[in-house]
């Protein structure tokens, strides 16, 4: 018999997640049936999606519910296999949950090719942030050469892969992120035109100075501060990926008024600007291209990607806390 400690959500978070609405316990699984496999998890991703599934209010997808565990997708080793399709050492990509040992049809698994990446990497940068970033850009951005991008979070997983591939297709790039090094980083490393730290005042007008011909994309992944610089400086017909809001996601109240929408629709009538929401499932069909692409750039050397780990189901509700803080540097993975 074999048992998959588990992180359980006991009740839905109010504010700022606590370590108190989840638990950690023992599930006994079942052997693998016929065309099953018994899976340990090694790379559990945190996600800022998850914080939405805690929450049951009207969204893309139904809430997680109360004494089940969040979702997560995860790079897991086959222990033992009722199938031909996966043998025991593979490794595998799955939407599995915070939990250590899965059994799962093997039709649910995807067997990872060892000599591509890291496999760690298709959590990140080869899959679904990276997904995200690639096919926001191109199909709602729509990014031309010599134009400005502006995004937030900029070293994170996401936006850390717009920006870079905004440089590659010849875009002027100026991110946003929580801290002097991160905004180095994006500059020194990931090759952004500037990086405005969010935590020093004046966001505003050093957004003006660092956006001197405006701003044509602003790929959204953060709402809240750096929105309010940027729409000011949009440019006509510039376009808005809204892909994230996360300024916002542990939010119990409205923001401080002035009402900005009035001002919001007048800009996007007078500017004709594209303003369209995505979920990155939307673009399903586009993962071979995005991944031929990905890979290449990264066997290239022209993309890099950072990854933020912690160690142990036990580290996972403190990471998963502490990025939606922005104390996470890179994508945020959990090492079981
Ligand atoms: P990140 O790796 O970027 O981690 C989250 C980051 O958000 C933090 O590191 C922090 O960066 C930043 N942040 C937190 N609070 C604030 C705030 N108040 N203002 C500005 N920035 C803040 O996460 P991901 O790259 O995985 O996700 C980025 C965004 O993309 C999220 O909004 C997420 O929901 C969205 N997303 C949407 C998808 C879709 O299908 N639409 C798919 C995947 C992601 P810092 O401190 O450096 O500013």
């Amino acid at each position: 018999m074999h048992t998959a400690r588990t992180i359980q959500l006991v009740q839905r978070p109010v504010g700022v997640p606590k370590a108190s609405d989840f638990r950690i316990v023992d599930v006994p699984l079942p052997d693998p049936g016929p065309g099953e496999v018994l899976l340990k998890m090694e790379w559990l991703s945190l996600d800022p999606y998850m914080r939405g599934r805690m929450s049951d209010a009207r969204s893309y997808a139904a809430p997680t519910p109360l004494g089940d565990p969040p979702p997560s997708e995860a790079v897991a080793r086959v222990l033992g296999s009722n199938t031909p399709g996966l043998s025991p050492g593979d490794q595998v990509l799955i939407h599995d949950f915070w939990r250590d040992h899965a059994v799962r049809k093997v039709a649910d698994c995807r067997k990872l090719d060892p000599t591509t990446a890291p496999f760690q990497s298709w959590l990140g940068i080869l899959g679904m942030p990276g997904l995200t970033a690639w096919a926001g850009l191109k199909h709602i951005g729509q990014p031309k050469r010599g134009e400005t991008l502006v995004v937030g979070a900029a070293t994170g997983a996401v936006g850390s892969v717009v920006g870079q591939i905004a440089r590659l297709r010849g875009l002027r790039v100026v991110g946003v992120a929580g801290g002097a090094e991160k905004c180095r980083h994006a500059t020194e490393t990931l090759g952004f035109d500037a990086c405005l730290d969010r935590h020093q005042p004046d966001l505003a007008p050093r957004m003006a100075e660092a956006c001197p011909n405006g701003v044509d994309v602003y790929f959204e992944l953060t709402g809240g501060d750096v929105l309010s610089a940027v729409l000011p400086l949009l440019n006509p017909f510039a376009r808005i990926p809204v892909c994230g809001t996360i300024a916002s996601y542990n939010a119990i109240t409205p923001p401080p008024g002035p009402d900005r929408l009035p001002f919001l629709m007048r800009l996007i009538l007078t500017r004709s600007l594209t303003v369209r929401g995505f979920i990155v499932s939307e673009f399903a069909d586009d993962r071979p291209a995005f991944e031929a692409e990905m890979s290449g750039w990264l066997a290239s050397g022209q993309l890099r990607h950072r990854e933020h780990i912690s160690h142990g189901l036990d580290s996972m509700v403190p990471a998963f806390i502490g990025m939606l803080e922005g104390r996470n540097f890179g994508k945020t993975l959990v090492r079981l």
